[in-house]
């Protein structure tokens, strides 16, 4: 085991999940937290034998705690250093990989201890190959929602608040405008629905949810249908890039089968996909597969949930 690990993420409610993962690499996990004095309450609760507190003013940018949680990384010289993926997140982790003079791992498809180090396997070329990395110095590790699964924590971990204050990035605030965001945890979700460029109108979603609420499934998407289209929010699709998850079932619908999006749905125990094209590439790699309009197979299917 490693002797310390510490887990970073933007938003508190992820470290539940960070937590439960570093606990299975080492023996002391470390809380970092950017932001409210109710951040640092949820992150004490949230599993971590100790809390690093760095409270965020109103125009503070995340990445301008680069050099305090630098130099106190400089002085505790934890072996690993796990980092939730988001936008600021990775602002923040690079400029820390760069002033520790390591290098960040990121597209994580695995990760084990061999031999006392961090072994991870990364897609590199947009999922086209796969880089084995082992970690020799601060193992930095940007890890997808999903990766790993959140376990029940019990009691509360000291709050330690940091006096060093953060150093300006260069970039300035200038507004603050809310984004709409869902919260969802495909990765917890026993059932996901996936729907892809196969449904031709945003209003169709309403077949897939259908269906969803009969099987008692989430659902997800692609990632064109939440960043092309901007039909799903972005917490709804899944791939290397997205969400990692590892339902019993994963229902593809209209979904062509690249190897970015397939690589988040490994983990799922069983795939079935329902594509119109007979040589699509998802009919390689799912258990069961449909040739069929997914405009006449969904709705079919809610049907027969629906009547048993
Ligand atoms: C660096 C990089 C990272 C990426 N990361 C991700 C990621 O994390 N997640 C992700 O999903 N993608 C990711 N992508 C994009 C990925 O390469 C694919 O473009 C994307 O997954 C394809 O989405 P799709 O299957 O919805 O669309 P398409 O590939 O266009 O497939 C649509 C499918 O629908 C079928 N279809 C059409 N009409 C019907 C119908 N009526 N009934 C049934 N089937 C129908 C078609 O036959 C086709 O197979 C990434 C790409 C790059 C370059």
């Amino acid at each position: 085991m490693l002797a310390n690990i510490w887990i970073l993420s933007e938003k508190a409610e992820n470290l539940p999940e960070l937590c439960a993962g570093a606990r299975q690499y080492g023996q002391k996990v470390s809380a970092v937290v950017i932001g409210s004095a109710a951040d640092a309450e949820q992150a004490s609760g949230a599993g971590p034998d100790q809390v690093y507190y760095w409270p965020r003013g109103a125009t503070d940018l995340f990445e301008d705690f680069t050099a305090p949680v630098s130099a106190l990384l400089l002085a505790e010289q934890p072996d690993a250093l796990f980092v939730r993926d988001s936008r600021r997140a990775r602002a923040l982790a690079g400029r820390i990989a760069a002033r520790m003079g390591t290098a960040i791992m990121a597209n994580l498809e695995s990760c084990a201890l061999v031999e006392g180090k961090l072994l991870v396997e990364a897609l590199m070329f947009g999922g086209a190959a796969v880089r084995a990395q082992k970690a020799t110095g601060l193992a930095m590790l940007m890890i997808g929602g999903g990766f790993f699964a959140a376990e029940a924590a019990g009691g509360k971990a000291p709050v330690a608040v940091q006096e060093s204050k953060p150093v300006s990035s260069g970039a300035t605030l200038v507004e603050r405008r809310q984004v709409e965001t869902e919260k969802v945890n495909l990765g917890a979700a026993k059932q996901v629905v996936g729907v892809g460029r196969g449904l031709a109108r945003q209003d169709d979603l309403a077949l897939i949810g259908d269906l969803a609420r009969a099987l008692g499934a989430e659902i997800g998407c692609t990632r064109p249908v939440a960043e092309g289209e901007n039909w799903m929010a972005k917490e709804r699709y899944i791939g290397v890039t997205g969400a990692m998850i590892k339902p019993d079932v994963y229902w593809a619908f209209g979904v062509s089968g690249q190897v970015q999006h397939m690589v988040g749905v490994a983990g799922a125990r069983v795939i079935v996909a329902v594509n119109k094209d007979k040589n699509a590439p998802i009919f390689k790699q799912c258990d069961y597969g449909l040739i069929g309009d997914l405009y006449k197979v969904a709705p079919a299917l809610t049907n027969i949930l629906q009547k048993s």
